[in-house]
């Protein structure tokens, strides 16, 4: 499917990656195929087409030629074997359960998380009979002990919102391995150039595209991809995989698919079956994007190193979640986990705590109040009584959103005027 290798950079890869001048018409760029159906040859290829005996177009809710390319970009950014997409990251979550789960099993969870997938963890999955224990996994014993034997994966985001924990990685993917369940990463905010967590011995790793990979605030998207490492036929824990699919005619994903089991059950029952499918145009956004990967990536944590060190030493600060900062005790684990930098989102507190960032947040002039990261734009948002405003306050204090706390996503502009802004805001909210 590709014209390109992994042994290439992550800069020409995020470039070239799953993309050739389109056959039709040489057009370099990667067209919209904007089409919902597409023509067999005849009765026979469509015949095969829908009993998955050969790979093709059939209706743009399974796949699509434009979403393709940017599977094929994410399954090599991440060095898995396969990616599916689907249209937000919350969906891609879903999606990543969905084949793992049955009703009566759980999964064992960070506290450290999107206030939106602690919400869809806490809440909505019970509608399908899952539940989710949320555990810290700065507590390794916990984590152990959290796992029983309906658990069917462990799920926690690398580098996490809103503080900018990092998580270690490689000794929550030697717990899952040691119980025979699959790991999964939300790398969302730290993306594929900063944290690679199939290295570290993630299975799964999921991204909601709509933050940085897209980069520019334009489209929702999300992604499941598939490290093709696990053997879903060691156990009888998944029989989504492992057992006769009778919607197939009894066909075996894992045996048929091999590492590619997971990817093709993501597409043939769950994008089928959900429709929580991507659309071609966000798709093209994304890809517009991710071109520009490794270069934004790069100055977002330029830029986070410089804010957060000059928040740290500002007598209006009472702390700073960064863990790029020699201050933070994650400071050690960025080395292991996002050789590259700790990505550029964190909190911080304002003495004068929730009047005093409520009035900072309306003081700003740069930075958007909005509720959502990664843009190339500069954002905040007092997570307290936005995104984290359905959970308790022992919740939110457990997530890093306490009231006092803003959380910051520092976008590419020159950082001296985001400093001025902040600045200017911290004044006015401690005056
Ligand atoms: C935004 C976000 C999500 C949810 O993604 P949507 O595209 O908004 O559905 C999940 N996890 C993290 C870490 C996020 O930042």
């Amino acid at each position: 499917m590709t014209e390109t290798t992994p042994s290439y950079g992550f800069d020409t890869l995020q470039i070239h990656a799953g993309a050739r001048p389109d056959p039709a018409t040489g057009a370099r760029q990667t067209p919209i195929y904007q089409t919902t159906a597409y023509v067999f040859r005849d009765a026979d290829h469509a015949a095969a087409l829908f009993n998955l005996q050969e790979v093709g177009y059939i209706y743009s809710r399974l796949t699509n030629p434009t979403v393709a390319v940017l599977q094929e970009r994410l399954a090599t950014l991440e060095g898995g074997v396969g990616a599916v997409c689907c249209s937000s990251g919350h969906a891609a979550q879903i999606m990543a359960l969905f084949p793992l789960m049955t009703p009566g099993k759980n999964i064992v969870v960070s506290t450290r998380l999107y206030g939106g997938t602690i919400t869809q963890f806490s809440q909505t999955i019970k509608r399908f009979g899952w539940s989710a224990t949320f555990v810290d996994f700065d507590d390794l014993d916990a984590v152990r002990a959290a796992i029983n034997d309906d658990t069917r994966a462990i799920f926690g985001e690398a580098i996490a919102n809103p503080g900018g924990y990092i998580m270690d990685v490689r000794a929550i993917a030697d717990i899952a391995d040691d119980a025979g369940i699959p790991l999964i990463i939300d790398n969302t905010t730290a993306t594929p150039y900063l944290c690679r967590p199939i290295e570290l011995g993630a299975t799964l790793v999921v991204h909601s595209t709509t933050k940085y990979l897209t980069g520019n605030g334009t489209v929702t998207g999300g992604a499941v991809i598939d490290s093709g490492k696990f053997d879903w036929s060691a156990s009888d824990k998944f029989p989504s995989l492992s057992a006769p699919e009778p919607a197939y005619h009894g066909l075996k994903f894992h045996e048929t698919f091999g590492p590619l089991a997971f990817t093709f059950h993501g597409i043939a029952i769950g994008l089928r079956d959900l429709g929580m499918t991507l659309n071609p145009q966000a798709a093209h956004y994304t890809l517009m994007g991710i071109e520009t990967l490794s270069l934004r990536m790069e100055r977002h944590v330029e830029n986070a190193v410089k804010v957060a060190t000059w928040l740290e030493n500002d007598p209006r600060v009472d702390f700073v979640t960064y863990a790029g900062l020699p201050s933070s005790p994650y400071y050690d684990r960025v080395k292991d986990v996002c050789p590259k930098g700790a990505g550029a989102l964190f909190t911080f507190a304002v003495k004068g705590g929730y009047e005093a960032c409520i009035k900072l947040v309306d003081s700003l002039e740069i930075f958007s109040h909005v509720a959502n990261l990664g843009d190339t734009r500069s954002l905040i948002i007092h997570s307290a009584s936005t995104t984290h405003r359905q959970l308790t306050p022992e919740q939110q204090v457990a997530a890093g959103a306490a009231p006092n706390v803003v959380r910051l996503s520092i976008g590419t502009e020159d950082v001296k005027d985001l400093i001025a802004d902040l600045d200017q805001a911290l004044d006015k909210a401690c005056s």
